[in-house]
This record gives C-alpha cells, structure tokens and sequence, in this order.
C-alpha cells in the first residue's frame, strides 16, 4: 500500500471520465423532471462532475514516522477529527468525527498525520465499516504499533434525509487491533478518551 512511506495512490486510484460525469448528471437532471436548458442549471452538470472528482481523489501525502527514541509507552489518540466521506449505496455523503490511537512500539507519527489518514481513505466510494477498518490496517502497516484504535461517529444523510435515522443520529463503528483490543485497561483507556472527545463537540 506504500512505498517509502508515501501512500499509493494506486491503491484505489480511479480514472474519472470527467465529461463523461457531466453528460450523465444531465441526463440524471432530466431523468429528474428538470429543465436542462434552464440558465439556473447551466452550470450543474459541470459543478456536479466537479464535486465528484473532489469528493473521489485522494490527496497523497508524505506519512513520515520517527523513531520512538524516548521510549513513548502510553496512548497517542487524537480526538475528533472532522471527516465527510462519500457512501457507495447512495452517493450521499456522510460526515462526522474521528478518533484515532495508538499504542506506540519503535516508530511513532505525527499527530497531523492522522487526520490525513482519515482523509486519504474518506475520499473513496465507502461504508463506514471499510472505512474504520482501513485506517486502523493502514497504522498497524506503517507503524507496527502495539496497538491501534479508530472509532467514527458519522451521520448519513442517506438515512437521516430519508428519516430511516433522527436528524443527527450517529452510526458509531469501531476497529480495535492489539493490545487495545485485548488488554481491557488499555481498551478503557482509549474508549475514555473518545468518549470525552464527542462530548467536547
Ligand atoms: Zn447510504
């Protein structure tokens, strides 16, 4: 998945027809019911392809690590991170807040760094579940850490628009690897500090 530390955009890089999305959102404009020849509408395919190619790219980034050197042997968490992805049964986004720890072992990484893990994976066609799950494999690769956790607390508008979920319900999916999956004081720890962290919202 990386190369010398720098993620792969290969890994789910995608080629975007980008007149090709734009003649298919007029189509889906018409398909609608709506007046394509509209001047309100001049410019909605165009924008449409253009939010797409956005919501669809990952940004690659430099995940360079370190040297534990001073032996750093508790939780790093960073709390809430604000993320918005893209669901693939819907093509509706959903949005929310990141948690994300480890338990380091010879290699630790910017604390920056992990939002932009969150964010390379997010922009991608997604459920939640693939999601959570690819950020915690992607530590567990890049770190060897002795434990990694990544809660998300997201809302799906597929689901609060169509009132299947309350406005602002939260879908919380978690992926708990090592020792703060197995070792139930460190499993506390880390539930606590995401805990506090939505609270913070
Ligand atoms: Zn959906």
């Amino acid at each position: 998945m990386t190369v010398n530390g720098r993620v792969n955009a290969n890994h789910h890089h995608r080629d975007i027809d980008h007149s090709a999305v734009e003649r298919a959102a007029a189509d889906l404009l018409r398909a609608l019911g709506a007046d394509v020849n509209a001047e309100a509408l001049d410019e909605t395919p165009r924008r449409v392809a253009d939010a797409y190619a956005e919501l669809l790219t990952p940004q690659p980034f430099r995940a360079t690590t370190f040297p534990n050197e001073d032996g750093y042997d508790e939780l790093i968490v960073a709390q809430a991170i604000p993320f918005h992805s893209l669901c693939m049964h819907h093509l509706l986004p959903f949005h929310g807040v990141a948690h994300v720890g480890y338990l380091p072992g010879e290699r630790i990484i910017g604390l920056s760094k992990l939002g932009r893990v969150v964010e390379y994976f997010s922009r991608d066609l997604q459920i939640q579940e693939r999601l959570t799950t690819q950020v915690a494999g992607w530590l567990e690769q890049e770190l060897e850490p002795k434990g990694v956790g990544v809660v998300l607390e997201a809302e799906h508008l597929c689901m609060s628009l169509r009132g299947v979920q309350k406005l602002g319900a939260k879908t919380v999916t978690s992926a708990l690897r090592g020792v703060v999956r197995d070792d139930a004081r460190t499993r506390q720890e880390f539930l606590a500090l995401t805990t506090r962290g939505s609270h913070d919202q």
